[in-house]
């Protein structure tokens, strides 16, 4: 092709994602190893996961359950039987030389998940999900006196290096998609619902550090091999030289990564130059990717089933294994029973815990004020701290108490969402405490009568000017009443009973 043919080729991007998720379980996969983190260097070790001769492995069945558990939210097949691999390579973070890995009988295969993209929805085909044991963790050091975090550094400018083997044996799940993604926008799209499912399953946690992390895989193609409902031929996939993006640990990372791969490639075949096939990495500090090595093909890990480890029958444990309703399911699920806004119903199943608590309120109060109070006001202030639902789930009664002082009508809405809940929040007090200290209980009755009378005797002008009909005057002698009692009463009842009062 000539330089200038290749200039004017349109292409489009290709991308094909490998998900690797740590899954929430007690113990490391094959050995009751805690998985909990700890700052301590391999303290939760034993003979299996620091590959001791003889050691030998034990699947976790909640491992294998929360497994199952993605393989139904993703509407995956779940084969009668799995087996074990070993996956070999030597590198030190391996303490066995190989990775138990899954092969040719995957837990989960043929998936689906839909997510929404700009508000169009989008289905993206799993092509497996496996489980697999997470190898050590990693530390190149400088010497030096600073502590050893400020140390830490590339491989090529270390002095010697640290090795961690508390996460070799935590349980991972990679799940690997179909080339199905057509944009970076719809990766991080992607990631996040992604996100969202594994939490409501209840098997990962996304505040842990490198629970998430993302291969990527992107190719061009010429656009016009692009079908109009964005379908590929195989044998296009096949062709087209592709790079993988490693240590992306974010979805915003995801989408740079892939959207300095697109141009990155795009200039390279617009200039009549061939794309490597090769592994990238991805320098986060700098938004680029930089080569890394060739692509390894799988004959370079010698793959052969794992002897030590029987295959696992999991033929019916598809059915007796539940999962929660999902976002979606449930989002459509509070507009139809809740009447709530789709806006209202996203915010308000954006995570389970959320939900959870909102339908527990509105078990109580009606559901408009149940939502307003949940996803407006709680949430709200609780954005603003940087505070999640679950650091006020122990305070469940206290917030239910506070929508009580509404509903009941003892505090007014502002006081209540102005200063009884940010108190709540920043001081830890219960509403009723902040109520009486600061004298928010709308003034009634006897209070407001005597306020009232003394509005109208301390002002003859404006009870003159009432009775000759000028208007205002009687907003005045509210707005007199409303002083009185420091903004406590409804000012309807007080605009009543003023009028009662002058009638006489
Ligand atoms: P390998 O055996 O080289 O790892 P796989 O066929 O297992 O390749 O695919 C690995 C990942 O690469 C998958 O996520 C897949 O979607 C993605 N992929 C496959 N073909 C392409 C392509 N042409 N462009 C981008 N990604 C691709
Ligand atoms: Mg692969
Ligand atoms: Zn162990």
């Amino acid at each position: 092709m000539t330089a200038q043919a290749a200039e004017s080729r349109e292409l489009a991007a290709v991308i094909g994602l490998e998900v690797h998720v740590q899954l929430e379980t007690e113990t490391k996969i094959f050995c009751g190893c805690s998985t909990e983190p700890t700052e301590e260097p391999n303290t939760h070790t034993c003979p299996v996961c620091l590959g001791l001769p003889g050691a030998l492995p034990v699947v976790n069945e909640g491992a294998v359950e929360a497994a199952v558990k993605v393989g139904k939210a993703i509407d995956a097949d779940v084969p009668e039987e799995t087996t074990f691999h070993r996956k070999n390579y030597y590198y030190p973070d391996l303490p066995k030389n190989f990775q138990i890995t899954q092969y040719d009988a995957p837990i989960c295969r043929d998936g689906e998940l839909e997510f929404a993209v700009e508000s169009q929805r989008r289905a993206v085909s799993i092509r497996r999900a496996h489980l697999e044991e997470d190898p050590g963790s990693i530390k190149h050091v400088r010497e030096g006196t600073g502590p050893l975090e400020s140390r830490t550094c590339s491989i090529d400018r270390a002095d010697y290096t640290l090795i961690d083997y508390n996460r070799a044996g935590t349980p991972l799940m990679e799940i690997v998609t179909e080339p199905d993604f057509r944009d970076p926008g719809e990766v991080r799209a992607f990631l996040e619902k992604l996100e969202e499912v594994l939490e409501y399953l209840g098997v990962f946690d996304a505040t842990r550090d490198g629970s998430l992390r993302i291969d990527a895989n992107l190719s061009m193609v010429d656009a016009d091999e692009v079908g109009e409902d964005g379908h590929i031929e195989e044998s296009v996939l096949e062709d087209a030289n592709r790079t993988e993006v490693k240590n992306i640990s974010s979805h915003k990372g995801a989408e740079q990564a892939l959207a300095f791969e697109a141009s990155r490639q795009r200039k390279l075949i617009q200039s009549g130059r061939a794309v490597e096939q090769e592994t990238r990495h991805f320098n986060e500090t700098h938004g680029n990717t930089v080569s890394m090595r060739s692509k390894e093909e799988e004959k370079d890990y010698r793959y052969f089933r794992e002897a030590d480890i029987p295959p696992l029958e999991v033929a019916d444990w598809k059915e007796t294994i539940d999962i929660p309703e999902l976002p979606d399911a449930r989002r459509e699920r509070f507009v139809a029973e809740y009447d709530l806004s789709e806006e209202a119903a996203a915010k308000l199943t954006s995570t389970k815990q959320v939900a959870d608590f909102f339908e527990s309120v509105a078990e109580r109060f009606d559901a408009d004020l149940a939502a307003t109070w949940v996803a407006d006001n709680l949430l709200g202030e609780l954005n603003y701290r940087d505070m999640e639902i679950t650091d006020v789930d122990d305070r469940f009664d206290e917030v239910t108490r506070l929508v009580e002082l509404v509903a009941e009508d003892e505090i007014t809405a502002k006081n209540a969402r102005e200063t009884v809940l940010r108190e709540m929040l920043d001081e830890g007090e219960d509403p009723d405490t902040v109520v009486e200290r600061e004298g928010l209980g709308k003034t009634s009755g006897d209070a407001v009568q005597r306020a009232v009378e003394e509005a109208i005797e301390e002002n003859p002008d404006a009870v003159e000017d009432y009775h000759s009909g000028e208007d205002g005057a009687l907003n005045f002698l509210v707005g007199q009443v409303m002083q009185k009692t420091g903004g406590s009463a409804d000012p309807g009842d007080v605009n009543g009973l003023l009028r009662e009062e002058l009638a006489e």
